[in-house]
């Protein structure tokens, strides 16, 4: 799989305008290419940021956004006011611009030079107002950007043009994301479904079916010596159940499903889909439903839903994007049941066998149980606990009218025991602010039981996709009150009505 931000690019744009005369404006192109570069090398900002020669008239602005748009390399434009640039100048250009769009309001120096300031400075450090300006004709056309304050060289401007940098690239992954369906969703459950017409359109993504039984036939066309080099990695990454090792009586099992996981990246490989859903209730001519399998591709970085939830797979392909090259990782994940003890509340999070390895770095055990539904062989899996730390949990449901993520800021703790029955990988966590109100906030939300958790990135990442996909997103964190929560359902369920016209 490709890296995701290995060609990808952030354009930098200078706002200017003729008046200042040549000296000024060679200042300007200076400084503003010393900020693109600070901005550039930042460990926090991971893609290329390419400076754009100052930018001083509407023809030449609206040409920028035009390219900006055609660009597949452009993820994403960051435009700063270094000096005064007539915001009517910016209707046209804004007016066009499809591309994530990041006003950065900062200036060339970091103190204010006191003792030798004088006109000439003023005229040149002039952003504290020309960047005024540009957010005038921004708010006025109605334009979705995201705002940063402060200097370049401020680990928090890094940090929030980083964050924002990271939602860009997961929406560029959602409109190149082909997600294939093998089977429907499970049958009678409402959260998984959802208008996947709507969400090409607002998201991207093509998502469609094919037949379990085209993967049956590409898992059985696996090569048996691409199985045994598989099988030969799985023994030397993680602690191999001995029923399943080489010789003893279920390693067959283990073989099968080595096969899958060829099976489905071949398929998958064909189709061109970076992610991918399953169903128990559909397996046709396959042996076990993929767990292992299912786990592996995740790790790889594939978006996957469970029992037919595409709009699951979508988030956990985004946030596998969008948390690229950091610590942790990204996955399906349930709420399946609680500790209720008053004041040491916690969330058991798992799944029948999809879980991502990414969220430990603990050495797994690959081992084989009995599943009760599904009515198949018993499946192998990958069993491990999850990396304590911060983490987001987010969901995406069909509101009927419209989409909405919700999200909430959980912190994943140590099981209080070993887990020594639980024959799948978990996490377990104490959701933010607290274990009721967090509760009470998802069942009002409308929020779904399957989510991606990521401990790659956090809240400020998914609040930016949102924005830039101008879709609900319903937040719950430390700042979270019950009452402020279910206002700010009945002000959105206004708001985004209205926002979508008649
Ligand atoms: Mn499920």
């Amino acid at each position: 799989m490709s890296k995701p931000y290995a060609d990808r690019e952030v354009w930098f744009l200078t706002g200017s305008q003729d008046l200042y005369g040549e000296d000024t404006l060679r200042q300007v192109a200076e400084q503003s290419q010393a900020i693109a570069r600070e901005l550039g090398a930042a460990d926090a900002v991971p893609v290329r940021i390419v400076w754009k020669p100052v930018l001083k008239e509407s023809d030449s602005i609206r040409r920028m956004a035009l390219e900006a748009n055609a660009s597949d390399a452009c993820i994403g434009v960051i435009a700063w006011m270094h000096t005064f640039s007539p915001a009517k100048m910016w209707i046209a250009g804004l007016d066009a611009l499809r591309t994530p769009l990041l006003h950065l309001h900062t200036q060339a120096n970091v103190e204010l030079p006191w003792s030798t300031i004088d006109f000439d400075f003023m005229n040149l450090n002039q952003a504290a107002h020309g960047d005024r300006e540009f957010g005038y004709i921004q708010s006025r056309l109605g334009v979705a950007r995201k705002t940063v304050v402060g200097h370049v060289s401020n680990p928090v401007v890094q940090s929030r043009v980083g964050a924002w940098v990271r939602a860009a690239a997961g929406w560029a992954a959602t409109h190149e994301l082909r997600l294939a369906r093998f089977g429907d969703n499970m049958r009678n459950v409402a959260v998984t479904e959802g208008d996947k017409t709507e969400a090409e359109l607002r998201f991207g993504v093509s998502v469609n079916t094919w037949g379990v039984n085209d993967l049956a036939a590409a898992v059985d066309a696996v090569e048996d010596s691409a199985v045994d080099t598989l099988v030969a990695e799985y023994e030397d990454l993680y602690d191999v159940a001995p029923e399943l090792r080489a010789g003893a009586e279920r390693h067959d099992s283990m073989r099968y499903g080595a096969r899958q996981e060829l099976g489905l990246l071949a398929l998958l490989g064909e189709i061109g889909a970076t992610a991918f859903t399953t169903t128990f209730e559909d397996l046709g001519a396959l042996r076990q439903l993929p767990g292992l399998a299912v786990q592996r591709l995740m790790a790889q970085g594939y978006g996957f839903g469970a029992e037919g939830d595409w709009k699951t797979a979508l988030l956990v392909r985004a946030a596998k994007v969008m948390g690229e090259g950091l610590p942790g990782g990204a996955s399906l994940m349930e709420d399946y049941t609680y500790n209720l003890v008053p004041g040491d509340e916690k969330i058991l999070g798992a799944h029948m066998l999809e879980v991502c390895p990414s969220l430990t770095t603990s050495r797994p055990s690959l081992e084989v149980h009995p599943l009760g539904i599904g009515g198949r062989e018993d499946p192998v899996r990958l069993v491990f606990d999850t990396d304590a730390g911060p983490g987001v949990v987010v969901a995406l449901s069909d509101m009927r009218d419209r989409f909405r993520l919700t999200a909430n800021a959980v912190d994943i703790v140590p099981p209080d025991e070993d887990l020594p029955h639980l024959p799948v990988a978990r996490a377990v966590w104490k959701p933010r602010p607290d274990f009721a109100t967090s509760a009470e906030a998802w069942l009002m939300a409308g929020a779904a039981h399957h989510t991606v958790l990521s401990t790659q990135v956090g809240t400020e990442v998914f609040s930016d996709f949102s924005d830039i996909a101008r879709t609900e997103l319903l937040l719950i964190d430390e700042g979270t009150t019950s009452r402020q929560f279910a206002q700010e359902i009945r002000w959105n369920q206004a708001y985004y009505r209205l926002a979508q016209g008649l």
